[in-house]
């Protein structure tokens, strides 16, 4: 199909709905994903739940989520970083995707016997992302979407704000479509060395991508070069803790680092850096992601011992033990003194809570950082260590769009057939921060706008 009525890039959870959305429209859609088969999705593979306004308990949600109470956790996790418009029209036209999820043969997790604790504020895929996305890839399918994969989007070329052609590399080498509208579903940079190096210089180097290999930017940099607008921050990333082992990309959620408050964090010279015991909520280890993107080779340490790695839940890879701080430190070729003195210092430095306080206000009196809840001495061997690094998980900067999921011109108005959906606009909505199952949902919800709209225009 070189002339698609809608040519879809992409081949997560935006391009899906993007295109059959387009394809019930009526539209001819040709999806094209850079990815092979076996690896198509990106990182919707490994996402596991969404975000969704009701106003009354659903089989997948349970208690009430109010628009109002989304827009404030929407509002408060980004700081005000967010486009009221468009994060209204999400939040609203996130009432019903559940219903078109099941429409289009994706099974939830029912709040009742599910494995994963029941929500009010977002639904889970059964089986995961990869399992809701076969399904999708199945439906498109049976609509008659053509479906090419090991095929990426090079470049799109925009003459007065229309895309007249888009250069495809694929198996044949490259080519040039003509598509009559195209929705850019390709997501971000997270993958692209070069691109995070311009942004953070040799700190990206020690970055781990948690995601796709494919989310490799080249359309989101030819549009922000020809002129659409640009969103969010370009230096901005979604870092999470991630243990240092884990692959370059594609390690998936099993690869975090969470039980910070149960030990101390040192960096590759021994020292403390930051208040393990200050955040305890279930997000943590994404305020340490950051944290590490700062310190010396990115990486850094978490030292327990018995009683931390008793409390340590399962992680995907095991702690190094050793009977002596100095042994772990020669394992993490670390001067032992200097992880000795560290540890001898917060040893020190511990309190009880006062009485009649919570008893998990153990925390240190002089010490710089203090450790303010949580602070246990480290004195029973063995002891352990994490390594860990920033695990990127998406970058910040992506393209304007407007109500209809168009792409957004700086000289002024929309292109007239081009359309985004996805991380490649979600910093329009989540401009920082982060809210668990917002990425989705934005897929969904721009995605199907956007193959609506495309189609409407191309059909004419
Ligand atoms: C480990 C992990 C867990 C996550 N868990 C959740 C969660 O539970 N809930 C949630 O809301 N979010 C989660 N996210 C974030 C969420 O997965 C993504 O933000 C979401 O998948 C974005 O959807 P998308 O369709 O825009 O992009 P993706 O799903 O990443 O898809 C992008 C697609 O574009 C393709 N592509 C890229 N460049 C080109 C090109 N040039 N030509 C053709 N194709 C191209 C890629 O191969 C890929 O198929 C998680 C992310 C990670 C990494």
């Amino acid at each position: 199909m070189q002339r698609p009525d809608v040519l879809v890039i992409g081949g997560g959870t935006a391009a899906l709905c993007a295109a059959i959305s387009a394809r019930r429209t009526g539209a001819q859609v040709l999806l094209i994903e850079q990815a092979p088969s076996g690896l198509r999705g990106g990182n919707t593979r490994h996402s596991r739940n969404l975000r969704v306004m009701h106003e009354e308990p659903t089989a997948f949600s349970s208690d009430t989520y109010p628009e109002d109470d989304f827009w404030r956790d929407l509002w408060s996790a980004t700081g005000g970083a967010t486009d009221p418009g468009l994060a209204r029209l999400l939040i609203r036209r996130s009432s019903d995707v559940t219903d078109w999820l099941a429409d289009a043969g994706v099974h939830l997790q029912p709040t009742a016997g599910g494995v994963l604790p029941a929500s009010r504020k977002t639904a889970f895929f059964l089986g995961g992302g990869k399992t809701m996305l076969n399904a999708l890839y199945a439906r498109a399918g049976r609509l008659g979407v053509a479906i090419r994969y090991g095929c990426a989007a090079r470049e799109l070329l925009l003459q007065n704000a229309r895309v007249e052609q888009v250069k495809i590399q694929a198996e044949g080498g490259p080519q040039t479509l003509r598509p009559l509208t195209t929705v850019a579903c390709c997501g971000g940079a997270q993958a692209n060395r070069q691109w995070l190096r311009t942004q953070w210089g040799e700190a990206a180097e020690g970055f781990i991508n948690r995601g796709t290999p494919f989310a490799t930017g080249e359309v989101l940099a030819s549009l922000l070069q020809q002129g659409a607008v640009a969103v969010g921050d370009p230096r901005g990333a979604y870092l999470v803790a991630v243990d240092a082992r884990s692959p370059a990309d594609d390690g998936g959620i099993v690869t975090r680092v969470r039980c910070m408050p149960a030990g101390i964090v040192v960096d590759v010279e021994g020292r403390r850096f930051h208040d393990e015991g200050v955040d305890t909520a279930s997000t943590r280890y994404s305020a340490w992601g950051g944290l590490l993107a700062d310190r010396p080779r990115q990486t850094g340490y978490l030292i327990l011992d018995a009683r931390g790695l008793r409390a340590a839940p399962p992680s995907l890879y095991p702690p190094l033990t050793a009977r002596t701080l100095a042994d772990l430190a020669a394992q993490l070729e670390m001067d032992p003194d200097r992880l000795q003195a560290s540890v001898a210092t917060y040893n020190a430095a511990v309190r009880p809570p006062a009485e009649g306080a919570d008893p998990a206000d153990w925390h240190t009196i002089g010490l710089h950082p203090p450790k303010s809840r949580h602070a246990l001495t480290l004195i029973e061997p063995p002891f352990g260590a994490y390594p860990m690094r920033p695990g990127i998980t998406f970058t910040y900067q992506g393209i304007g769009v407007d109500a209809q999921a168009r792409v957004r011109i700086q000289a002024g108005g929309s292109a007239e057939n081009l359309f985004a959906a996805g991380m490649i606009m979600a910093p329009n909505i989540i401009g920082r921060g982060y809210l668990s199952g917002l990425a989705i949902t934005i897929g969904i919800v721009f995605g199907r706008i956007a193959g609506e709209e495309a189609a409407r225009h191309a059909l004419g």
